[in-house]
């Protein structure tokens, strides 16, 4: 019956102030646990650790957007930092995944670039990698410009996101080239207007193939992060060097499928989610798929 309640529709709802704050409090009630996998970093190490025990890789990202004070920024990428401590005091197999507003881009964009930049050395000390995150549109120019800024200061270990969703894709993918860049391409899970975004799903498809083949083309490391059986089987078509792509799914989805996918040996990598600030992330997760709706009133009448 959730079906009927569009993409669009629960986005929106989602941001109605009364809805989130009845959400919040109920919050665990709401199922939230079946996609976020716990509020500690000791939890999302549990988490990562189950899924290497399954020959899954991770990627953590400690909940959390934009961030309303410096301090607040500063704790997010003091967070991070604590999580790339945390991934090689324990020796898990897992790298990290960031949100530029969190590291403070809406205050100040030199902060959220400092802030990143102490991740970023952390993740260098430890030989390991991050994903920046790729936010609403209105972040798109900005999070590549802070990319490049990034490759050009000489860090490799940093990677990007691209929406196929978003009719710039293909070109901004262009203008990365020179750098070989790492690139997790997906559909892109944010409220966009039909000026900038497919209102089709079938564009946005058809818009995933055509990125996913240019880049694997290319020879560049390539996330393809879907849950999409029909692009993971395209995707694996493609003959591309298993060195050079990785299936990414998200904590809680498919996870049958990820099982599979490893155990057929190609390179799986899911995507951890901890932390307390898990409205936002799981109203988008709701709007891909409003069954889940369902999911969620039941876990509330029957925790
Ligand atoms: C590792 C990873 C990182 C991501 N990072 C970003 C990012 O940085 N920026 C961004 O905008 N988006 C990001 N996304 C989200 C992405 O944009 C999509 O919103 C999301 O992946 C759903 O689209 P889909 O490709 O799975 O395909 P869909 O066409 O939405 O779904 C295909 C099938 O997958 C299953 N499925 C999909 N979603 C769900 C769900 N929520 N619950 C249960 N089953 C589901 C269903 O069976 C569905 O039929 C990320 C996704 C992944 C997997």
């Amino acid at each position: 019956m959730f079906e009927s309640l569009g993409r669009r529709t629960i986005l929106s709802l989602a941001s109605h102030p009364g809805i989130g704050r009845m959400v919040r409090r109920y919050g665990p009630a709401f199922g939230a646990t079946r996609f976020v996998a716990g509020e500690t970093v000791a939890e999302a190490m549990r988490a990562v650790a189950a899924a290497n025990g399954d020959g899954i890789l991770g990627t953590l990202d400690h909940l959390g957007e934009s961030v309303a004070d410096r301090a607040a920024a500063d704790a997010a990428a003091d967070s991070y930092v604590a999580i790339l401590d945390a991934i090689a005091a324990s020796g898990v197999k897992s790298n990290a995944s960031l949100k530029l507003t969190m590291m403070g881009l809406d205050i100040d964009r030199g902060l959220a670039v400092a802030n990143l930049r102490r991740v970023l050395d952390a993740a260098r000390r430890y030989d390991n990698f991050v994903r920046i995150d790729m936010e609403s549109s209105a972040y798109t120019g900005v999070t590549l410009d802070i990319y490049r800024e990034m490759r050009a200061a000489g860090y490799d270990n940093v990677g990007v996101v691209i929406q196929s969703y978003l009719y710039r894709s293909e070109a901004d993918l262009a203008s990365l080239d020179a750098l070989a860049p790492n690139v997790r391409i997906v559909k892109g899970a944010y409220r966009e207007p039909p000026a900038v975004a497919y209102p089709l799903k079938a564009d946005t498809d058809a818009s995933y193939r055509r990125l996913v083949a240019r880049q694997v083309g290319r020879g560049f490391h390539t996330a393809v992060a879907t849950h999409d059986p029909a692009l993971i089987a395209y995707a694996t078509g493609l003959g591309a060097d298993p060195e050079a792509i990785e299936f990414q799914m998200l904590y809680g989805i498919r996870a049958g499928m990820q099982r599979e996918l490893a155990r057929a040996g190609h390179r799986v990598r899911v995507y951890i989610p901890f932390g307390t600030e898990w409205y936002p992330y799981l109203m988008r997760r709701l709007a891909e798929r409003p069954a889940n709706l369902g999911f969620v009133l039941r876990n509330l009448v029957a925790p």
